[in-house]
């Protein structure tokens, strides 16, 4: 399955995906947002082995994990170098909510740099939408999509926190993600999953611009 496993992680229950190759062991983590040891145990115990992990955006609950996933497993830690300011300290109430919070290091590759990266015979591509941050990005991979926190099942990112912009959210949802095929599974950054089809149809966000 390209799919290998979805942790649930951290206070704000943030969904953190292991993609697998069809063809080898290689994985990838994306938005290892905190409890960072139920991460590396999933990872190991199946004996994958982590090339990437990739943040769908800056803000800590998608980034409080990275840290020490990336010191115990290695693997090349993607952001989007203008989200870099979002996953600095965050301040002392989220950061009880978060728990276990710790600051990501430099990434090694910026998201801005590359059209997709490999995941064994596979590509991950890139999609950029920026407006729940400047940085947002969702993941395609083999008829899924990992929305972040852009497109929910129902409802969509917000858009008042600092660098967001909700009329570019709404432009990147509907010139990047609806035009994908209604079959694509939404994976979002948390709650259920969806299809791009059903999210056409019925999120309510979405009727002004479909
Ligand atoms: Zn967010």
């Amino acid at each position: 399955m390209p799919l290998f496993e979805t942790l649930i992680v951290g206070g704000l229950q943030t969904n953190c995906y292991i993609l697998k190759a069809d063809d080898s062991d290689e994985c990838v983590v994306i938005d290892p947002g905190g409890e960072p040891q139920r991460v590396i145990d999933a990872v190991s115990s199946a004996g994958l082995e982590l090339t990437r992990i990739l943040c769908t955006h800056g803000h800590p609950d998608h980034t409080g994990g990275v840290s020490l996933l990336h010191d115990e497993l290695g693997g090349s830690f993607y952001l989007a170098s203008s989200d870099i300011k979002y996953s600095a300290q965050p301040p002392g109430w989220l950061l009880a909510a978060l728990g276990g919070y710790q600051q990501p290091p430099q990434p090694d590759a910026s998201l801005n740099s590359a059209a997709s990266v490999q995941l064994g015979s596979e590509k991950i591509v890139f999609i950029r939408t920026p407006g729940h941050t400047p940085g947002s990005t969702c993941f395609l991979f083999e008829g899924m999509v990992f929305t972040g926190d852009t497109l929910f099942k129902d409802s969509i990112g917000r858009y008042d926190l600092p660098g967001g912009d909700g009329k570019q959210e709404l432009e990147s949802i509907r010139d990047r993600l609806l035009v994908l095929p209604d079959e694509i599974l939404v994976y979002p950054g948390h709650g259920p999953s969806s299809t791009i089809g059903d999210e056409r149809r019925s999120n309510p966000f979405l009727t002004e611009i479909v």
